[in-house]
């Protein structure tokens, strides 16, 4: 008898678990308040997680990590506490730009924000600036509680390392979108609750084994996924 080979949602789906059963439950994302998410997810881009605390750490200091802080704070101001984190001459005018949208369009209030539909709110994330797929999604599922998956530079590389794809995904848009249909595929289908879990699960567990195993250098020995590989080379 042949056996079916796994098709790459299942393998995925295998991969969730495995992690799931090595690392145990990651509960992101580290934050206290959803709006601390959402500055975290901005400064959290092409730079490490401890760059974005010494950040996060200033703004509590100055009393600028809520609405109403950011709001008053002068942008010149609020360069000088996100400074730890680079790109701040970028970083800083686009969490303005992202209280200002806030304000305008939600009365200033999350909770009416994350009322919005999904699509709409993802399409008006991506047009705020300094906001890419990776960064709306977090916002979406982590400080709005939307199940949407989240991909990353981690899952980039264990999907191309583990040829899950037909094509190894890009590190553009289109590498982003194929990777969250394949996350879709493999971890949707439940309700809106239980997707938003193991979305919010995934992500976190996908960027622990990529820390601890799947860097820049594949170090698969002792690697949870390691047996996907079945031999193969990475
Ligand atoms: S380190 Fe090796 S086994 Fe682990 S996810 Fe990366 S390629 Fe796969």
């Amino acid at each position: 008898m042949t056996r079916r080979r796994a098709s790459a949602a299942e393998r995925l789906r295998w991969m969730h678990d495995r992690l799931f059963e090595a690392y145990g439950p990651q509960k992101w994302w580290p934050a206290e308040t959803s709006f601390e998410v959402i500055v975290g997810a901005y400064l959290t881009q092409n730079t490490s997680w401890k760059a974005v605390e010494r950040s996060l750490a200033n703004l509590r200091a100055a009393g600028a990590m809520t609405i109403e802080g950011l709001r008053a704070l002068p942008v010149s101001e609020l360069q000088t506490l996100v400074q730890p984190s680079g790109f701040f001459t970028r970083k800083a005018p686009a969490l303005k730009a992202f209280v200002a949208m806030l304000d305008a369009e939600f009365g200033g209030a999350l909770e009416k924000l994350a009322a919005a539909p999904t699509e709409a709110l993802r399409k008006r994330l991506l047009e705020l600036p300094g906001v890419g797929p990776e960064t709306a999604d977090a916002i979406l599922l982590y400080a709005l509680g939307h199940p949407v998956p989240v991909a990353d530079e981690y899952l980039r590389r264990v999907a191309e390392r583990h040829a899950l794809l037909p094509e190894p995904p890009d590190r553009g848009r289109s590498g982003y979108e194929a990777l969250a249909a394949l996350t879709r595929e493999a971890l949707g289908g439940g309700s809106l609750a239980e997707e938003a879990r193991l979305y919010n699960e995934f992500h976190a567990l996908t960027v622990a084994v990529g820390k601890a195993h799947c860097g820049r250098v594949a170090r698969c020995e002792g690697c949870p996924l390691a047996a996907d590989l079945k031999g193969r080379r990475p």
